[in-house]
């Protein structure tokens, strides 16, 4: 596979771009091994920097690779204008979704000979074909993941609250060797676990909750993205049947899976299968989305996205019903997408347990 600049550079022919800015720290990293959190990067057709201010010079000396590293004390497009790196006529690509406001006016002020263009998933694209290091990356958050939960399962029960659930996770992820958390689990019980992205509150789980709990990892920049539903004993008959038809959407989605098939006709799959269920309106959101670098990545799998799933891909499926004032049913899997179908990663069993 030709390297990530090759890659990013026939991506900007194919775009009508002389040079692209990178502003998103992710991007920084999977293009240049910085792990600090201010930076941009600029990539012409033939040369490629890297600038930080003075507090990560010495990290970027040590860490980036590929770019000449430049520094700057406050201004980091001063330090472009002054080595005169983009010259009138130059079509400069920037990240849309990750350039704020003031950042893009000042780029804008800094260069007001330069066209500029926005743009959006240009690096998720190339990411999104994983290499076999990245996916070992992957596997080894979903390997923590599984031990935490594991591990957090025989404390999951009505008394205990769902912030106590939370701190376990984080502290015996930590201890396990995570690098840190992918985001903060989300451990929601009873009527909150019908809330799709509620995040964990002080509420005591009671008898018959169901109790929603998602969570990952990250290891050497790679994450998990996981959740199963328990239930904290006998649940509502309802939330039985919508677990049923969940853990079934599920292994649909797992079935079904194959490179080539549009975000959008993939969801639809799942999708069709809720509504013959009469739970489509209670599905609201995305079947899912790429896994990697900044978590939620390219492509969309969702009733819109035009994104074709790539072979090296890894996504999540994560269909979910949401009863308000009831409860929640959520089972998210990480899947990798191969020439024949999908490996499923994730070896935590998916069938209803119930504690109490
Ligand atoms: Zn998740
Ligand atoms: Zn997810």
């Amino acid at each position: 596979m030709p390297d990530r600049l090759t890659l990013l550079r026939q991506s900007l022919r194919a775009l009508n771009l002389t040079a692209f800015l990178v502003s998103s720290p992710s991007h920084l990293r999977y293009l240049f091994g910085f792990t600090g959190s201010n930076g941009i990067g600029l990539i012409t057709s033939n040369q490629s920097f890297f600038v930080t201010d003075w507090r990560y010079r010495e990290q970027a000396e040590q860490e980036v690779h590929d770019a000449e590293v430049l520094s700057a004390f406050r201004d980091l497009f001063a330090a472009l204008k002054e080595r005169n790196l983009l010259r009138v006529g130059e079509r400069l690509g920037y990240e849309s979704p990750h350039l704020n406001c003031a950042m893009f006016a000042h780029l804008r002020k800094t260069f007001p000979q330069i066209g500029l263009t926005g743009t959006q998933f240009v690096v998720e694209k190339i990411a999104a074909r994983k290499s076999p290091e990245e996916i070992d990356a992957i596997r080894r958050a979903i390997a923590i993941s599984a031990r935490v939960w594991d591990e957090v399962l025989p404390l999951i029960k009505p008394g205990v609250k769902e912030s106590e659930i939370a701190a376990e996770m984080v502290y015996r992820g930590r201890k396990l060797g995570a690098d840190r958390e992918a985001f903060e689990p989300i451990v929601a019980s009873g009527w909150r676990s019908a809330l799709p992205h509620g995040v964990s509150s002080h509420k005591v789980i009671q008898p018959g909750d169901m109790v929603l709990i998602d969570f990952g990892f990250v290891v050497d920049g790679y994450p998990s993205d996981i959740t199963r539903t328990i239930a904290a004993g006998q649940p509502d008959k309802r939330l039985k049947h919508a677990y049923e038809v969940v853990r079934q959407a599920n292994a649909l989605a797992l079935a079904r899976i194959r490179p080539g098939y549009k975000g959008l006709e993939f969801d639809m799959v799942v999708r069709d299968y809720m509504i013959s269920q009469g739970l489509g309106e209670a599905f609201n959101h995305s079947l899912g989305h790429g896994l990697g670098i900044g978590l939620h990545s390219w492509p969309r799998l969702g009733p819109t996205s035009e994104d074709q799933i790539p072979v090296g891909a890894v996504v999540t499926i994560e269909p979910g019903v949401y009863l308000p004032g009831v409860g929640g049913v959520r089972i998210e899997d990480d899947v990798l997408v191969t020439e024949s179908g999908g490996e499923l990663l994730t070896p935590i069993p998916r069938d209803l347990i119930c504690v109490a």
